[in-house]
């Protein structure tokens, strides 16, 4: 057993109340590391309060349910916070994380910013999910845990690993999906709710693949425009989703999806197969994982300079590399 491990039970063990925290605009893999771990925390310690409280919610995981309401700044001050899947702290959708007594990041992003009082990062894991199974399964004498648990952890585990597909997957990522199943997953349901689309969004996904552009060297890009979003009624959620569908395009080594936010900025979100992208995300304030980043850009120009960099990038590792597609 991690000593990580360790010292965040013996954390859990001497606070009576403990605030669980997640980044803003959250995946399944925040919504269900949260989720999962407040179930697992509250069945275990039924004389606890557990609670999760974050200022923004995601539309698409409504079905597992809603968080708790907020409570009074001085019920901070006894607390402890455990803030998940969050790499940075202005990324927390809760800024009265600061008011915890003593703050745990417990996340598998590349540990840039270490902020906290303890930390257990795990760079190479697939998911916060998945640490959170290996935590309970580490002490699974101790812990107790239920379906609906399992169905939070699982979600977050299918949904950070693009359904077990992505690199980072590993034989404890199967083993710990393995332990879930057995606690008893709908899994009909759960990947209805996932892939079901609404008609809007087929509508949206056929502007995409009609408006997409390609440099020469294959890095696929769209614009979702203002007035785009206005036309087609899109919910941030709905324009930011375009990334995702430019993801499987022969030779496109990078995609990126450019979101404007309305306010004079623009979202950009990136996404790459074997070529690392996060460097260049660095470039223009932003940052993530090596295929999976997300910036900021603050007009067109700017836009087609970070075009071009990813198109040099996906030149010379095409030049350099053999075996891609
Ligand atoms: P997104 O496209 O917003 O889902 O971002 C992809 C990944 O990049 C996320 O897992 C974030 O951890 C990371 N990321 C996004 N925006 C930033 C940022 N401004 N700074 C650092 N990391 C970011």
């Amino acid at each position: 057993m991690k000593d990580e491990m360790k010292i965040i039970l013996d954390k859990i063990e001497e606070y009576n109340r403990i605030i669980l925290f997640r980044h803003f605009r959250p995946d399944g893999d925040a919504v269900g590391s949260t989720k999962g771990l407040r179930e697992i925390l509250r069945l275990t310690y039924p004389e606890k309060e557990i609670l999760l409280i974050n200022d923004d919610q995601s539309d698409y995981l409504q079905f597992l349910g809603g968080e708790d309401e907020p409570i009074p700044d001085e019920a901070y001050a006894d607390a402890l916070g455990i803030v998940l899947d969050t790499a940075t702290p202005d990324r927390i959708s809760n800024k009265k994380f600061a008011l915890c007594r003593e703050l745990i990041k417990f996340d598998h992003h590349i540990n840039v910013n270490a902020y906290g009082n303890y930390a257990w990062v795990e760079e190479e894991k697939s998911s916060t999910c998945e640490m959170v199974v290996e935590f309970y399964l580490a002490f699974r004498d101790r812990l107790k845990i239920n379906s609906a648990a399992a169905t939070y952890l699982y979600t977050g585990m299918v949904t950070d690993s693009g359904r077990f597909r992505f690199r980072s997957v590993s034989g404890d990522t199967m083993r710990c999906a393995g332990a879930l199943l057995d606690v008893g997953i709908d899994t009909d349901i759960l990947y209805a709710h996932l892939y079901l689309q609404d008609f809007s969004d087929l509508k949206f996904k056929a502007e995409v693949y009609k408006k997409m552009k390609i440099t020469e060297n294959g890095v696929a890009y769209f614009y979702v425009t203002e007035a785009m979003q206005k036309k087609l009624n899109l919910t941030s959620e709905q324009a930011s989703a375009a990334v995702s569908y430019l993801d499987s395009i022969k030779g496109s080594l990078i995609w990126i999806a450019f979101i404007e936010n309305g306010d004079g900025s623009t979202r950009v979100r990136l996404r790459s197969r074997f070529v690392t992208i996060n460097k260049l995300a660095e470039k223009y304030r932003g940052g993530g994982h090596d295929c999976a980043s997300g910036a900021t850009v603050y007009n067109r120009k700017e836009a087609n300079a970070l075009i071009k960099e990813a198109d040099a990038i996906l030149k010379e590792y095409k030049e350099t590399h053999e075996d891609w597609l």
